[in-house]
Formats: structure tokens, C-alpha cells, sequence
């Protein structure tokens, strides 16, 4: 039995409706809670966010939606279903790579087009070590979602499973990039299953191979797109919640706890003061902290992730090469990785990520235009250009950037241009996220797991943390996690996270 917040918890708020904070919500619905929710932002998402470009719709944050299952577990737990309110379209194929030597590659879902695909790309010994590694990501998957990521930890004890077994004997706690060298020799294929650790902060000759698990999200279960854009998810939980009596305040800050000694008793805000029984705080470390009035002992201070300049453009054209999702893979690897999350400067030879969401959902843009989300990822500013340094820094970056994209074949877009807006970690360092990221902190050993800031607070008995900077992490599948493992915390009771549902064969051939 893992440990619980005593006492009443009939009441419950959350601070914050972002993924984490709405997936708390309705798991604490489902366990007959009496739910507030209180958001300073006028609208649920968080760092899902929408904004509008001069008629475009704009997805301020992810734009990769895997494991879509436990969002739609967050609905049950009220009766819901996520499929009744959004409409999920399988990506295909999910993302397409293209490299610096010219050549490309589909990355299907599907085990035979994807086996087919990187025969057509590298040959049949590759071919059959790509099914080797999805055999190997699927029996990684198995056994780190139970034990490792949809768990709530009390102490590093709580490893010490069989399960840490099977995980080593896995290879897991090797290095990422070795262990995806042991099934596949091609090195652009195996940039393709091993840049994922990214999206947890770290190099892949640094990350562990338990990091494969984000492959596992990526490659093998399938990549969707909400009708309406990635913003459509988050709405449709904050619909459901309010159906199922979720008190929902958008456009109140919650500004300090009221406490009576080791209790929260009232959150107060902008504009009321909110009497509870327990509190599930899911923003920013930094801001959880500073509302508890604590900032736990740690032996080294935490190391951030790196950063991300966005820029959304809208166009009056677009390229037949790109697909939903387009990862443009620079020559450099290794030292794109230093740069990054060593030496602090930008790509020298960047590996971007571009979305279209028009792609799938036309209409996100005017009749005839196309919505283009070009993430790059750049170093935080604890070790790269300060927040302050980004105003004279991100135009010029954004030159560069559209510089590299045209001579990679998006000929004319800068002129192409007609929107755009440009986000640089100038701006999430405006939002109150910690080294300017709003990536948190880096996914290293002794941040993750029950070394990862954990959801219980010490010196707080009815507080809980939920979202990227505690357990299990940074990302829309963990943050979904991690408020279910919130909502636990306060009710006692939990479901296992389900199998993932992979999308019907029928629906699986590549276009
Ligand atoms: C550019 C970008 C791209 C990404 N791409 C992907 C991707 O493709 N796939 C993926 O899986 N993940 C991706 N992520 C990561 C993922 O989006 C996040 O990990 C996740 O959305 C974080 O959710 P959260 O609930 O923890 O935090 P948040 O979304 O930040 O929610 C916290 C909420 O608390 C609110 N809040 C803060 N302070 C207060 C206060 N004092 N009072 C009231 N409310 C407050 C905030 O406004 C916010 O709504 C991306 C993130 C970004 C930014």
C-alpha cells in the first residue's frame, strides 16, 4: 500500500487545468469527489494550449498525441468516453524522416509497412532487426508501464521488484543509443528510434535505454490527431469534467494556501477563497513550491531539459514532401546533442521538427492556406542564451531557422509567410517555468522515478503534486499518469492503466 492523504478529502481543488490537473479531476469525480478547479489562463490546456493567428488555430504545445488510452481512462472514470467527444485520426504515416543525405523514410504503426518501409530504406538485415527492436520495445513497454510509470512511489525501495529485474535482464539500464545499435546498424534508422529521449531531456548516449519506452509511444502504438487540433483534448476534459459537477474557474490565479499546521484548509485567489480539504497543485515546480511556502532538500539541484523556439507560420503554400509530422534530421547528431544539453548553444546544424496540422484538419486554417509548427529544440537558460538575451536573439534564430528550412527543400517560405508568431524560451520563462523550458526537469537517473520530485509533499498531509515536474514526467501520456496518480494519492483507489488499443488493421495501411 502506498501512502494516502489522511483525514477528510470530500473537497478537493486543483490548481491548474492543464492535462495533468483535468486528468486529476476526473479521476476524483469518478472516486465522488466535490471538484474545483481553478486556472488563471481564460481557457483549460495549459501548455496545451490555442491561440488565434489572424484566422489561423493554433496549437501552442504538443502536437504528437500518443497513447490516447489513458486519456480516455481519465473519462470513464465518469462515465465518459474521450472517442464519444473527439474525433482521433490515426497518423499515416506518423511521422516521415527525411535526412541530410536526401533519402526519407515513412515510420508506420503497422509491423509490416513499417518492415517493408525500412527494407525499401536500408535492406532486409534491417528490416528484420526493426522487428527484433519492436519485439524488445513491446516487453520494455509491458514492464516499466506497470511498475515504473503508473506507480506512485514512496521510496527508491519500492523498485525493488521483480519487475527491476526483468527490466535489467531487458538491458534498460544500459545506454539508449547502444542498445537500438544492437538491432539496428543503420545510423539514420537508428536516429529514428532513439531521438525520442529528447522529448525526456536527454542525449540518447546518455539517456537509458528504458527511454526506449517513448519509441515504444511513437513507433509502435500509433500517433493520432484530434479533429480541431491537439486543443480539442484538453477542451473535451474540461467538458466532461463540468458535466460530471466539476466546479470550473477559468481566469483566477490561485495566489496563496491557507494552512492550519500541517493541513491546507482554504486556496485563495484573485477573486474568492476556496475552503478544502485536500489540494492537487499542478504547476510549475517553482510556483507549487512557492504556494506551499517549501522548497524540498535535494542534494543537487535539479537540471532542467532543454528548451524550444516555436515558430507557427501561416502560408499561402505549402510542400507536397511534408507530412503531418516531418522530422528534417541535420548531418551533426552527437554534437547536436552537446550543444544542447552541455554547451548551451544553439543547433549548429539543427534537427527540426515541422507539423501540418492543415494535413489532417484543414480546417485550422483559412480555405486554401496551411498552418506550419516548426519546433526546434534549443538549449534552457540556465546553460544557454539568457531569457533576456532571446529579444534580440530570436528574430535573428528565426531567419536561420527559415534559412535552413528553404535550402532543405521549403523553397519560398519565408515569403510564403503570411501569419506567424514566434515563441522562444523568453516566453516560457514568462510563464513561471523553471530555466525557460517548459520541457521540466531532464528525465536523468536521479530524476526520474522515485528520485523525481514526488507527488506527496513532505510537511503538507493533504497536498498532492501533479503534472511534468513530478512522476512520472514530461509529456501528454505521463502528465495523464501522473494526475491519476494524484487522484490516488487523495481517494486510496486506482485502475491499472489498460493495454494500449493500437489503431484497426483496416485503418493501419499506409496512404
Ligand atoms: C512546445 C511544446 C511541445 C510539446 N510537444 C509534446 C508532444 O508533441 N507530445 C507530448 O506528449 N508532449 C509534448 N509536450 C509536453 C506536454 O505538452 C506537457 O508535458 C504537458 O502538457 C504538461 O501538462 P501539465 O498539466 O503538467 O502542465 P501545464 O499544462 O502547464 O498545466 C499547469 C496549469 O496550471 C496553471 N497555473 C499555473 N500557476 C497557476 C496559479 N497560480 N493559479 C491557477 N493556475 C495556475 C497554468 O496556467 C496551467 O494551465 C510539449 C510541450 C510544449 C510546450
Amino acid at each position: 500500500m502506498t501512502r494516502t492523504v489522511p483525514g477528510p478529502t470530500d473537497h478537493v481543488v486543483v490548481v491548474g487545468a492543464g492535462l495533468a490537473g483535468l486528468s486529476a479531476a476526473l479521476h476524483l469525480l469518478g472516486a465522488g469527489r466535490r471538484v474545483t478547479v481553478v486556472e488563471r489562463d481564460a481557457l483549460p490546456g495549459g501548455r496545451a494550449g490555442r491561440r488565434d493567428l489572424g484566422g489561423y488555430r493554433v496549437d501552442t504545445g504538443p502536437t504528437v498525441l500518443t497513447m490516447p488510452d489513458l486519456a480516455d481512462e481519465a473519462f470513464a472514470a465518469v462515465g465518459d468516453s474521450l472517442r464519444r467527444r473527439v474525433e482521433l485520426i490515426p497518423l499515416h504515416p506518423a511521422y516521415r524522416a527525411r535526412f541530410a543525405d536526401g533519402s526519407g523514410l515513412d515510420v508506420h504503426t503497422d509491423a509490416d509497412a513499417m518492415a517493408a518501409e525500412v527494407e525499401r530504406f536500408a535492406g532486409p538485415a534491417e528490416a528484420a532487426g526493426y522487428r527484433r527492436l519492436r519485439d524488445w520495445l513491446e516487453r520494455l513497454y509491458r514492464v516499466q508501464m506497470r511498475r515504473f510509470i503508473d506507480a506512485n512511489f514512496d521510496s527508491p525501495l519500492d523498485l525493488l521488484t521483480p519487475d527491476l529485474a526483468r527490466l535489467a535482464a531487458l538491458g534498460g539500464f544500459g545506454r539508449l543509443d547502444a542498445r537500438i545499435g544492437r538491432f539496428l546498424a543503420d545510423e539514420r534508422l537508428r536516429r529514428v528510434f532513439s531521438f525520442q529521449s529528447l522529448y525526456a531531456g536527454v542525449a540518447p548516449a546518455r539517456a537509458l535505454a528504458a527511454y526506449a519506452v517513448i519509441a515504444y509511444m511513437d513507433t509502435v502504438a500509433g500517433v493520432y490527431f484530434p479533429r480541431g487540433g491537439m486543443h480539442a483534448l484538453p477542451r473535451a476534459m474540461a467538458d466532461a469534467a463540468a458535466d460530471a459537477g466539476a466546479d470550473l474557474r477559468f481566469g483566477d490565479r490561485v495566489t496563496r494556501l491557507e494552512r492550519s499546521g500541517q493541513r491546507i484548509t482554504a486556496v485563495v485567489t484573485d477573486q474568492d477563497r476556496i475552503p478544502c480539504d485536500a489540494v492537487v497543485l499542478t504547476p510549475d515546480l517553482p510556483v507549487a513550491h512557492r504556494l506551499l511556502g517549501r522548497r524540498p532538500r535535494r542534494p543537487l539541484p535539479l537540471r532542467h531539459a532543454p528548451s524550444a523556439v516555436v515558430l507557427h507560420a501561416g502560408t499561402d503554400r505549402t510542400w507536397s514532401h511534408l507530412a503531418h509530422h516531418t522530422i528534417s534530421f541535420g548531418a551533426a547528431w552527437r554534437s547536436t546533442f552537446d550543444e544542447l544539453t552541455r554547451s548551451g548553444r544553439l543547433m549548429s546544424d539543427p534537427s527540426l521538427l515541422i507539423t501540418r496540422p492543415t494535413t489532417t484538419d484543414p480546417t485550422l486554417a483559412p480555405p486554401g492556406h496551411h498552418l506550419h509548427y516548426i519546433l526546434a529544440p534549443c538549449p534552457n537558460t540556465d546553460i544557454g542564451p539568457r531569457a533576456a538575451d532571446w529579444s534580440d536573439l530570436g528574430p535573428r534564430y528565426r531567419d536561420s531557422l527559415l534559412s535552413v528550412l528553404e535550402r532543405r527543400g521549403l523553397d519560398g517560405l519565408a515569403a510564403a509567410i503570411e501569419q506567424e508568431c514566434l515563441v522562444t524560451p523568453a516566453d516560457w520563462h514568462a510563464e513561471g517555468h523553471a530555466a525557460g523550458t517548459p520541457f521540466s526537469a531532464a528525465h536523468t537517473f536521479t530524476q526520474t522515478g522515485p528520485f523525481r520530485p514526488r507527488n506527496l509533499v513532505r510537511g503538507t498531509e493533504n497536498a498532492v503534486l501533479a503534472g511534468c515536474g513530478t512522476t512520472p514526467g514530461v509529456g501528454v501520456p505521463t502528465v495523464l499518469v501522473s494526475g491519476k496518480l494524484a487522484a490516488a494519492r487523495v481517494t486510496g483507489t486506482r485502475r491499472r492503466t489498460p493495454a494500449p488499443t493500437r489503431p484497426a488493421p483496416a485503418e493501419e495501411a499506409p496512404r
